[in-house]
């Protein structure tokens, strides 16, 4: 099977700290391919962290399932799910506050290969300094704690750190936001290397479609907690089909060299999740919206001959 790891329909919601519960996650479907890079793209609160948590296992969804080998990710126990853990890591957007600030950078590598019993005790400072080279970090950096270190060279120890137990994916969430745009670049280029050589399986999410256009080979747009459009990146962004990818896209222009400024970029705010629009999520914004088919139904998946799929009542 080409799909490592998926995402069946999964549904998740949360207390609101007001009451009501916030609907993160309504329905999701997603195939990470071996050895793909996938984006996941889309506004602030549209579930993308909530769907990096599951997949990686670090949440479980309400409904649904999330399988790794075609394995459900819920029912693993013991070694299996150790196996899994290992398998799939996560690079957060914060690496500080992901880090022990009392470890040295040596000892929290030391430790996450320790943990999976990965390399002979012996072996440990030579695969320590192997996993700063591979993240561009001289070996003196083993002796120094977190917070001696710049955000850039933060977020390249979280990257060692999660390379160190020789996973298969990696699930990276907005993890070049916080950094200077100076050294953004550079944390991309390295995974974009890193996959390269390891022949990891990378999901990468973040809400800058440069990165997106940039690094990845398919990409799944998230709108309000569902995807509504998923396919090869360069179509995609070539071909926009959702009124929502293309809102997104004409928001950034320069994307596409020589591309005008086609329509109006997306107006207004995201509504809110604990209580979203009926039908289609986006018709609040949609410059296409038909009523009262687009506040009504809810669109299924629309799949046409050599299209990509994509969820709206009216495609391009
Ligand atoms: Fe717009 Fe209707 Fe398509 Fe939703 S279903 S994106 S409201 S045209
Ligand atoms: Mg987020």
């Amino acid at each position: 099977d080409e799909v490592l790891l998926r995402a069946r329909d999964v549904v998740r919601t949360f207390r609101a700290p007001r009451g009501g519960r916030v609907q993160a996650l309504r329905g999701v479907s997603l195939s990470v391919r071996r050895g793909e890079v996938l984006g996941v793209v889309g506004e602030s609160g549209c579930g993308k962290s909530t769907l990096a948590r599951l997949l990686v296992g670090l949440d479980a969804p309400d409904a649904g399932q999330v399988t790794f080998d075609d394995g459900d990710v819920s029912a693993l126990q013991g070694a299996e799910r150790r196996g899994f853990h290992r398998n799939v890591q996560m690079v957060f957007q914060d690496p500080y506050g992901s880090l022990n600030p009392r470890l040295t950078v040596g000892d929290t590598l030391a430790e996450a290969l320790r943990v999976h019993q990965l390399v002979p005790r012996e072996a440990i400072p030579a695969r320590v300094e192997e996993l700063l080279a591979a993240v561009n970090l001289p070996p003196e950096a083993a002796k120094r704690r977190p917070h001696e270190f710049s955000g850039g060279q933060r977020q390249r120890i979280g990257i060692a750190r999660a390379l160190a137990v020789n996973p298969r994916v990696i699930v990276a969430d907005e993890p070049v936001s916080a950094l200077d745009v100076s050294v953004q670049a550079g944390v991309v280029n390295l995974f974009a290397e890193l996959r390269e050589k390891l022949g990891l399986t990378l999901v990468f999410i973040t809400h800058d479609l440069r990165l997106v256009r940039h690094l990845t080979e398919r990409v799944a747009v998230m709108y309000l907690g569902k995807i509504v459009e998923e396919g090869v990146t360069g179509q995609v962004f070539d071909h926009p089909r959702h009124p929502y990818t293309r809102a997104l896209l004409s928001a950034v222009p320069r994307l596409v060299p020589g591309a005008k400024r086609r329509e109006a970029p997306v107006s207004g705010e995201v509504p809110s999740p604990l209580n979203p629009p009926t039908g289609c999520a986006f018709h609040t914004r949609c410059p296409k919206a038909q009523f009262p088919i687009c506040s009504a139904e809810v669109p299924e998946n629309v799949f046409r001959d050599g299209d990509w799929p994509v969820a709206c009542h009216f495609p391009d």
